[in-house]
């Protein structure tokens, strides 16, 4: 049995209490790894630790902060077949996923940051009377990065890399369902030769570890990806602690197909954007809109591929489909489509689970991707975040009715249109409120631009110099002549 310790000042350490959880396999149910169940106290040691490495770290210059990340960068790539098993053993992803999204994209954070530090510039205001202001960028000391479980390594490396390039020591809390592969992270980031202290990883639960971080006096900076409630409960205990924070919170993304789109590109591009990952990517375009004057075909040609996906072993790099995370979560997207029948919805595939499963994948939480049409937008299976196999299709007759449709969400993370006519793509996406807006494609993804989320999706963005300036402190220094 594997045993996940946490990383503590270079570090591997048991949590004070001596508590674990468990660690199970979503493609079978089984228990594969025993995790440290951390507490304040663990949070408060590795918060000194990172404090401890803070001025000597800061003072470390930008070239060789990007040596050790480049290396380390290195380091994930030379391992990456066995972060991608481990991604998938984890979170029940199919291991294709995981080798063609999750770890390259972990790779590309850290070399995106650790070149990106080599390139920063800051302003400067020169005064009527020969006075000077210039802007001096520094990092704030401790940053507290608190991830979750659906893109485990990806979104933990997306925070890591730009704090600590900038400067910042930081303890990051993964989600306990999916510690694996943080897990190895620190054991690559020692042998990378990162100084001890500079990478903290408290493992355990949001309510222990999550909130003892969130709450800590002396971390003066909270990046926090998850889902809009507990965003809520991150914000509530940092508020009057005026930490800086970034909430990159749910979705309930729009897929608008207008008539005159490329039919066979927007049906293709549906399919990732429906069910990758299983449906579990905050930006999933979970509610589709199609014109009416394509409905009937649409929904023909994606039911048709949907009903192709293959369901199955996350290992088996055929698999489309691979298990939901955990036994609650299956009963809850299970709870959806049974709802999307009472709203009224008529279920047109899947929902159910898939026949024909090998016996050892008998105690997995595996779930046929659900196509649901009649139903009403107002809904809740149409206004609340599944995070599952699950769309729904609804047709519309003019521009102005898919974007009110859209836009009829307290979400507003993506969305994406898919049409030739680019003045109506121009003119829909600058209405659409959502931090991102593809057309003709879905997540496409360069990591210079902001990123983030409007409404209930988030507050701030993240992403190229939006990261730096987040994990960094604009100072203005003032000079009279
Ligand atoms: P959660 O909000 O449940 O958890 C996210 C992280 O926060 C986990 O590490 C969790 O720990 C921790 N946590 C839980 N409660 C607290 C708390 N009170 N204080 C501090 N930390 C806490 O989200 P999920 O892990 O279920 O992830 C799915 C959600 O994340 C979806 O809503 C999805 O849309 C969103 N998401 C958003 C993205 C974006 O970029 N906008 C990207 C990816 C996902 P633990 O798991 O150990 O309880």
């Amino acid at each position: 049995m594997r045993r996940v310790l946490n990383f503590i000042g270079g570090e591997f350490c048991p949590p004070a209490s001596g508590k674990t959880l468990a660690d199970v396999d979503p493609a079978t149910g089984e228990v594969i790894a025993e995790i440290a169940d951390s507490d304040r106290e663990d949070v408060d040691a590795a918060v000194s630790a990172a404090a401890r490495a803070f001025p000597s770290w800061r003072r470390t210059s930008a070239e060789e902060r990007s040596k050790l990340l480049m290396r380390l960068a290195d380091l994930v790539e030379e391992n990456f077949d066995e972060l991608a098993s481990l991604e998938s053993l984890d979170n029940g992803k199919p291991v294709s996923l995981a080798r063609r999204i999750d770890v390259p994209r972990a790779v590309r954070n850290f070399r995106f940051f650790a070149t990106a530090i080599l390139h920063t510039e800051t302003k400067c205001h020169p005064m009527d009377d020969g006075s000077l202001n210039y802007t001096l960028r520094q990092p704030l000391g401790v940053a507290g990065l608190i991830s979750p479980w659906n893109l485990p390594l990806y979104l933990l490396t997306w925070k890591i890399a730009p704090a600590v390039a900038s400067g910042n020591c930081c303890v990051a809390k993964p989600s306990e369902l999916t510690p694996l592969t943080a897990n190895r992270l620190a054991e690559l980031a020692r042998e990378a030769g990162i100084p001890p202290g500079v990478i903290n990883i408290v493992h355990g639960r949001g309510a222990g570890a999550g909130r003892a971080l969130t709450s800590h006096p002396e971390v003066p900076l909270i990046s926090f990806t998850g889902g809009t409630q507990t965003g809520k409960d991150v914000m509530a205990l940092a508020g009057p602690l005026f930490k800086k924070v970034s909430l990159e919170l749910g979705g309930k993304n729009p897929n608008i197909v207008f008539g005159d789109a490329d039919l066979e590109e927007a049906v293709a591009g549906s399919i990732p954007s429906s069910f990758a990952n299983q449906g579990e990517i905050c930006l999933c375009g979970s509610r589709i809109f199609v014109e009416r004057t394509i409905y009937d075909e649409f929904l023909r040609r994606f039911l048709d591929r949907t009903k192709r996906l293959k369901v199955g072993d996350p290992q088996d790099p055929a698999t489309d489909v691979g298990a939901l995370i955990s036994e609650a979560h299956l009963e809850k997207v299970s709870g959806y489509v049974a709802l999307a029948r009472q709203e009224g919805g008529e279920v047109l595939c899947g929902g159910g689970r898939p026949a024909g499963l090998p016996d050892r994948l008998r105690g997995g939480y595996y779930l046929e991707p659900a196509v649901i049409s009649g139903l009403a937008c107002s809904g809740r299976v149409m206004q609340e975040e599944i995070f599952g196999p699950v769309v729904t299709v609804t047709p519309f007759d003019s521009p102005e009715e898919a974007v009110a449709q859209a836009n009829g969400s307290r979400y507003g993370l993506s969305a994406s249109v898919w049409t030739r006519d680019l003045g109506k793509a121009h003119r829909v996406a600058a209405a659409l409120e959502s931090g991102t807006v593809w057309v003709n494609t879905w997540l496409t993804r360069d990591l210079r631009v902001p990123f983030g989320g409007m409404k209930d999706s988030g507050v701030g963005r993240e992403g190229g110099f939006d990261s730096l300036d987040f994990f960094t402190e604009a100072k203005n220094v003032c000079v009279k002549l």
